[in-house]
């Protein structure tokens, strides 16, 4: 594996920065390709060696020349916010689909194999079957969900059509070091855990009786690793999730547990095309790509706020 090299659009966000880290450990050469909107070089510190390319995912000549070379592209670069969607539902598009497209187009115009896919448990909506399986129906409620509903239509077509070979990884709730708390419509975890910083009573929308899969961003980095280096694995989509289903008031607790302070919080209206249930059946990415997610909620609770505690910027005591 020494020589082989592995691009990583995104891969100064939140999550690519943990794969960056965690394909570098296996022995793989990586190119991060990003447009440094929602990310940062900063991210890559603990990723030395990862080379550093500035550009747009929807630019095919930039993600031609950053995928040369590499026998795989693990593809994370995205618009997130389920929120941000409903305003913004044509951008979200233009990035998060035409951006896949843009970037499997590269990766088969280089000769690039394998191509993982960044896509999310939001496209199976909300009234499904719970835990939701893969073979649930897709019924996606927000933009960003059929926008990432539709990059995973691209990248199984071009997997059938012998272009590459796509494995489509569906991420439940991550969470873990590096999830920034200061967009508008920042993540729970990075939330909860800012308010305590700062002293404030963290804020839950809706009743805090919805239910999300909170998986460790460590746990995802390794999914993509499992599905880069998998022989020939089926294209999925898989599940990449704890397999523990947990209300955002139980999550709040283990972040007010970490503090050593009462789960104390204020209450606002549920947000638009927030989900009432959301929980994983994460069987088959153990079967077909050996991918099984080994943190805890309290260890990874507390690596997160270990991680935050020592950030500069984010240093008041709760
Ligand atoms: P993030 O915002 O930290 O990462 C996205 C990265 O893509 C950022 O570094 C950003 O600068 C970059 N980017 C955005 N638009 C770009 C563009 N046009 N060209 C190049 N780079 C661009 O968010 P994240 O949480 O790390 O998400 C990574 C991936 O995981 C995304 O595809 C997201 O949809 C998916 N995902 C995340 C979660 C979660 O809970 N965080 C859940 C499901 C799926």
């Amino acid at each position: 594996m020494a020589d082989k090299l592995c691009l990583i659009t995104g891969g100064a966000g939140f999550i690519g920065s943990h794969a960056a880290e965690a394909m570098l450990a296996r022995g793989w050469r990586v190119r991060v390709l990003d447009d440094l909107s929602t990310g940062s070089a900063a991210n890559l510190a603990s990723a030395a060696g990862a080379e550093l390319v500035r550009g747009d995912v929807r630019d095919l000549m930039k993600v031609r020349a950053a995928a040369r070379g590499a026998s795989c592209v693990l593809h994370l670069a995205a618009k997130t916010s389920v929120p941000g969607s409903v305003s913004n539902p044509i951008e979200y598009h233009d990035v998060d689909a035409t951006g896949t497209l843009t970037a499997l187009e590269a990766a088969r115009i280089e000769g690039v194999r394998r191509f993982v896919m960044s896509s999310t448990c939001a496209v199976y909506g909300d009234g499904g079957p719970q835990p939701a399986g893969e073979s649930a129906p897709a019924a996606p409620v927000s933009p960003y969900a059929a926008a990432k509903l539709a990059a995973e239509t691209y990248c199984l077509s071009f997997g059938r059509s012998r272009m590459l070979e796509p494995v489509v990884l569906r991420y439940f709730n991550v969470y873990g070091p590096r999830q920034r708390p200061d967009l508008p419509y920042a993540a729970a975890v990075p939330a909860f855990i800012k308010a305590f910083m700062e002293g404030r009573r963290p804020v839950i929308f809706g009743s805090g009786l919805q239910t999300r899969d909170f998986v460790y961003a460590g746990d995802v980095a390794l999914a993509n690793a499992c599905a880069a280096e998998a022989p020939a694995p089926p294209p999925g989509p898989y599940n990449i999730a704890s397999g523990r289903e947990c209300t955002v008031l139980n999550l709040l607790e283990a972040v007010a547990a970490a503090f050593g302070v009462p789960a104390e919080f204020d209450r606002a209206p549920q947000r638009p095309g927030d989900l009432e249930r959301s929980s994983a059946d994460a069987r088959l990415a153990e079967r077909s790509l050996g991918f099984r997610a080994s943190t805890g909620l309290a260890e990874g609770i507390s690596k997160t706020v270990e991680w935050f505690r020592r950030r500069p910027g984010l240093t008041g005591r709760p």
